[in-house]
């Protein structure tokens, strides 16, 4: 993010932090977004606030179905691993692991079951759920120490159907809906940065075939089948 963010300065794009919106008004075609330092008026506002997508969709009078969720992880002290391993996920349990650079490894595990909410305090029961499931594919994390303080929380931006919402909302114009992105949302960052920057400066996506992540899909009942949900 640190990358994108000095790259995107010295592409003159202008960023405003400590500025949440709280009200976005349409006049005219355009958008005027009150926010914590003021306002701006815009042609095309892109909804990107991850877990609060839902509630700047309400701010411009329409609806998208992002809701936060609790995920936690856990580090596994290890000063032998390979910081060069790739992730790897059991789809058998749905236990993922990563290097964390030469700290050792990162493991998390999400519950299905998990409700939606705003704690991000680590879930007492995630150690133990983890413990359960990791020896299934990951034996050698049984002997590791787990650093509780590098044990964290934070909240996945989840959709009924775990997959992202990019395209224009249908009902309200210049509102480009880019949220939704669960736990993969860095991953498919580049991608979905690509895609609405096509969508803002021609007014379609020639790059991606966006259909199946259009915001309409819901009320259709057209929603993504997906199996493999961490
Ligand atoms: C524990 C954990 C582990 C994860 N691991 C991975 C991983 O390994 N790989 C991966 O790809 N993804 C991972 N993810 C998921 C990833 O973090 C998210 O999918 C991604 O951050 C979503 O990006 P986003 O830009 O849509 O939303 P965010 O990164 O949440 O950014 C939204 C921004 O909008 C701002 N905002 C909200 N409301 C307003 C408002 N009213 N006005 C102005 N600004 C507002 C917020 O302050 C925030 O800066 C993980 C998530 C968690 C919680």
């Amino acid at each position: 993010v640190a990358a994108l963010e000095a790259e995107a300065r010295s592409a003159g794009v202008k960023l405003m932090t400590g500025a949440r919106v709280e009200e976005i008004l349409r006049e005219g075609g355009d958008s005027t977004l009150r926010h914590a330092r003021g306002e701006v008026r815009v042609g095309i506002v892109v909804n990107a606030a991850g877990a609060d997508a839902g509630r700047v969709a309400a701010l411009a009078g329409s609806s998208v179905p992002v809701d936060p969720v609790r995920r936690n992880l856990a580090l596994f002290l290890d000063p032998a691993a390979n910081a060069g391993a790739p992730m790897c996920v059991d789809l058998d349990t749905g236990v993922l692991v990563r290097p964390e650079g030469s700290s050792g490894w990162i493991a998390a595990y999400s519950d299905p079951l998990d409700p939606p909410g705003r704690d991000i305090s680590l879930d007492p029961r995630f150690l133990e759920q983890l413990a359960e499931r990791a020896p299934h594919r990951f034996p050698f994390l049984t002997d590791l120490p787990v650093d509780p303080a590098r044990c964290w929380a934070g909240l996945y931006p989840e959709t009924p159907d775990h997959h992202a919402i990019v395209g224009f909302d249908p009902a309200v114009p210049g509102l480009v809906h880019c949220a939704g992105f669960g736990g993969h949302g860095i991953m498919h960052a580049p991608a979905a940065g690509r895609a609405v920057a096509e969508l803002v400066t021609t007014g379609s996506c020639e790059t991606f075939d966006l259909r199946p992540l259009r915001p309409s899909r819901f009320a259709e009942g057209d929603l993504v089948a997906e199996t493999s949900v961490f």
